[in-house]
């Protein structure tokens, strides 16, 4: 093709009542046809797309409950699938998310903000690191659910790590046969992924995917797009827009899965 900028062609994939694939332009039938590396995200794309607590483990003072309700409080403002997971557990167990007074949300990473005037960090433990905050000394509790594929959110209430949220989305019935399909017709499946190693590897594993990127910030997704454009290759991106729009727009074809973000879109 020796193109000098990426066609950056879009396709759209929507489901339920918006079910069917927009095409933004006809371009995009003849670059599929040559890519032949496809990264996908993995929530929402490789998986349902429809996260749900699974467990909640305490390490001090606050009840199970109460880490729902101020967690659910500080991600009612989140537009991020786990959020609404957290919500949604909130609402199941019939608990009144809190009051938030301040939020942030920080992409890739988690939320934080002030709940009761208290200063809550709920996210990966890359976030809890920034903010001086330790999980190794309970790395193996979190291990036990990533290990199932599940997602581990760490909750920190004024510098203390109260607890974590184990979080699962299980993969969609249609993603082996797609995969299987794909690579029968010789396109590279490679995973990148928010998550965390040991959780991507459990989902990557039950695919059959053996490429993982883990750990993945969307400019880091963004510039492994590049890096394999660089080496030759023609990049599909299949991802749900939330943290991934910078790598499907960096792609020959960007495909943006229908929970239909605006942002993919
Ligand atoms: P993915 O690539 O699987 O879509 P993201 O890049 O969106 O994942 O997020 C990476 C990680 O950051 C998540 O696995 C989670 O640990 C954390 N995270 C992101 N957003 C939130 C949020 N709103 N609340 C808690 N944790 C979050
Ligand atoms: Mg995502």
């Amino acid at each position: 093709l020796g193109l000098a900028t990426p066609m950056s062609v879009m396709v759209g994939i929507g489901r339920g009542a918006r079910e069917g694939v927009l095409i933004r332009d006809a371009e995009v039938i003849e670059a599929l046809e040559t890519v032949d590396v496809l990264l996908c995200d993995k929530t929402g794309t490789l998986t349902i797309g429809r996260p749900m607590v699974q467990a909640i483990e305490i390490f001090g003072e606050y009840s199970e409950d109460d880490l729902l309700a101020i967690t659910a409080g500080l991600e009612q403002a989140s537009e991020h699938p786990l959020a609404a997971a957290l919500v949604e557990a909130a609402d199941v167990r019939a608990i009144a998310p809190r009051s938030v007074n301040s939020f942030e949300s920080l992409t890739g990473q988690g939320v934080v903000g002030k709940v009761d005037g208290r200063e809550v960090v709920v996210g990966n433990a890359g976030l809890m690191a920034v903010n001086g905050i330790d999980t190794e000394s309970v790395l193996e509790r979190a291990e036990t659910h990533r290990q199932q594929g599940a997602t581990v959110i760490w909750v920190a209430i004024d510098n203390v790590l109260q607890g974590l949220i184990a979080i699962a989305d299980p993969v969609k019935d249609t993603t082996p046969a797609a995969i299987e399909s794909l690579r029968t017709a010789g396109v590279r499946i490679v995973m990148v992924t928010g998550d965390n190693h040991t959780t991507a590897g459990a989902i990557a594993k039950q695919l059959g995917i053996e490429e993982i990127h883990a750990e993945m910030l969307p400019e880091q997704k963004h510039d492994l797009v590049k890096s394999l454009q660089r080496d030759g290759h023609i990049v599909a991106v299949a991802g749900d827009g939330i943290n991934d729009a910078p790598a499907l727009a960096q792609a020959d074809v960007g495909i943006a899965m229908g929970t239909g973000t605006d942002i993919a879109m």
